[in-house]
């Protein structure tokens, strides 16, 4: 072990380094430096997962000749042991072996766990860092716990970048890793993340504390770590490369959070305003590691979505008329004082796009469902001065709901006797495109179809009743609108809605485009 602490050498400057480093995999040399070739233009930094090759003693040539040509390109050479978490089987001697050569042939940082480092003879590490910059690394495959503790161990080693990896079973294991790097980035140069689905935000955020750099993925399906998201994504979605200590953050909070469109379509709004602020998924298990992170990340709002909406009211310190009443909250503002103030966006929602195309007052209104969005539907078109006639599969729910609104709870039989202005669906029936529709054709008795399902953009609903020639309304339209609403509620600003709109249609497309391809490929 060498005693030298070398903290303030970090002879591959932090400040020459990308924010991103992408990880590149391939089965043989040829592949990986292929797929190098394809990153390097847009991707300047690169980490070469040799452990992933067969043999990995075999690529330093290729490497050598990949630099000939890519002399700007930074690289990290990994050859992780399958002990520590990698796929190498060799030899403590064969990982350094492999090391050595890749940075003789131009990789400028070699990363080399913890373990590895602490089996060494220090006579060894000082061979590879005579040769390169020297990343010690540190993986926890399960939990987030004893950072402090781990860094400990491997301060002692004169490393010039210090990487601490571990994995998020909690939205606050987040915090503990960002407080970590604020405590020790000034003195440090210091890698940072959660790894898993829960940390994925502190692939974003953990820059913003300090970490030099963070991890991306080359593309979908060659992530080389738990929850890894893609450069591209890290780049045009979350903006990565602007996001800096006065980066407000921002985030929708549920659970599932997964297929959120709210990160594409908010972070595109802070863009086109130049807002300085990131929007990211916060897949909260539960409400109170929801809470707890609000005041440390610090969060400066959030929107709130299924299971939430109504279980966080009590959570608050404050929330508007509207959300009282209805009795769900799905926006949230954090006042500088830290104090909670919730707002309903999901009645503009439903009011906004409907509002544009009929005058709602007189006019009547069946809302098929009586669940949450049902429950915006009814207030939002009462508000207004419209009749308003419930449907619900549960017919119990219906009748409460009715009873709190002044509206008026139906049977399924009643249709064949009623008409309406409008019809909206809120219930998930025709979500994901599987061809089912809450209502038969004839029950499709109004001028305006509003379905509250957005994905797909066309519903089986909204297709039926473009064929009897009636008005159809997209539910992106209140996706959109509810956003449009958090985003002025937050930034003081008009929101862009013609871009908001704009980025969710194209990406909606592109997941149908996918989803087309990988059923045609089944
Ligand atoms: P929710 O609170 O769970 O309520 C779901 C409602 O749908 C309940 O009334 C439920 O009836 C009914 N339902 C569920 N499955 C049904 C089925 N197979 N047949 C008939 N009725 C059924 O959900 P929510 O938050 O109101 O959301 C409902 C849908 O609205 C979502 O799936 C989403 O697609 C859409 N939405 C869209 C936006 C937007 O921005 N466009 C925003 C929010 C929601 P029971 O009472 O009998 O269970």
């Amino acid at each position: 072990m060498s005693s030298t602490i070398n903290n303030y050498a970090a002879r591959f400057s932090r400040l020459r380094l990308p924010k991103v480093c992408v990880a590149v995999v391939g089965s043989d040399p040829a592949e990986l430096i292929e797929k190098a070739e394809g990153l390097v233009r847009e991707n300047p930094f690169l980490e070469f997962r040799l452990d992933y090759l067969k043999n990995p003693a075999s690529a330093a040539p290729r490497i050598k000749k990949f630099f000939e040509t890519h002399m700007d390109a930074t690289v990290i050479a990994t050859c992780r042991r399958s002990p520590n978490g990698g796929k190498f089987k060799g030899s403590l001697a064969s990982q350094l072996d492999v090391l050595l050569k890749s940075a003789a042939a131009g990789c400028q940082i070699v990363d080399i766990e913890l373990e590895s480092a602490q089996a060494l003879k220090p006579g060894d590490l000082d061979k590879l860092r005579g040769k390169a910059s020297l990343l010690l690394s540190s993986h926890d495959f399960k939990h987030t716990r004893k950072i402090d503790e781990t860094f400990a161990k491997m301060k002692p080693f004169a490393a010039d970048f210090y990487k601490l990896v571990t994995t998020a079973t909690s939205l606050h294991d987040n915090v503990l890793m960002m407080k970590f790097l604020q405590e020790n980035h000034d003195r440090y140069s210091l890698i940072g993340l959660c790894m898993g689905e829960q940390g994925i935000i502190s692939r974003v955020l953990g820059l913003r504390a300090g970490s030099v750099f963070t991890f991306a993925s080359a593309g979908k399906g060659e992530e080389t770590g738990p929850g890894q998201i893609t450069a591209q994504e890290l780049r045009s979605i979350y903006r990565i490369d602007s996001v800096d200590a006065a980066t407000r953050v921002y985030g929708v909070a549920g659970d599932p959070i997964e297929h959120s469109l709210s990160p594409v379509m908010m972070n595109a709004a802070f863009r086109r305003e130049a807002v300085n602020a990131v929007y990211v998924g916060l897949h909260a298990k539960k409400l109170d590691d929801l809470i707890a992170c609000i005041r440390d990340i610090p969060l400066s709002g959030i929107s709130v979505t299924m299971p939430y909406k109504e279980e966080i009211l009590s959570k608050l310190d404050k929330t508007d008329p509207l959300s009282a009443q209805i009795g769900a909250c799905n926006t949230v503002i954090r006042g500088q004082d830290g104090r909670l103030f919730g707002f309903n966006t999901d009645v503009a929602g439903v009011v906004g796009p409907l509002e544009q195309q009929v005058g709602l007052s007189g006019s009547r209104v069946l809302v098929l469902g009586a669940g949450g969005a049902a429950k915006a539907a009814v207030f939002g078109a009462k508000a207004r001065g419209a009749e308003v006639f419930i449907l619900n599969r549960t017919p119990a729910d219906a009748q409460k709901l009715a009873k709190k609104a002044h509206a008026k709870a139906i049977k399924r039989t009643d249709l064949a006797k009623l008409d309406f202005d409008v019809i909206v669906n809120a219930t998930p029936v025709g979500m994901g495109g599987n061809g089912q529709t809450i209502l038969n054709e004839k029950e499709l008795k109004a001028k305006y179809i509003f379905d509250l399902v957005y994905n797909p953009l066309e519903t089986k609903l909204l297709s039926m009743a473009k064929g009897k020639g009636l008005q159809p309304i997209s539910g992106l339209e209140m996706f959109v609108q509810q956003g449009a609403q958090q985003f002025e509620i937050w930034t003081g600003k008009p929101a862009p809605v013609s871009e908001m709109r704009m980025v969710v249609m194209r990406e909606l497309e592109q997941r149908a485009n996918l989803n087309g391809k990988s059923k045609a490929a089944k």
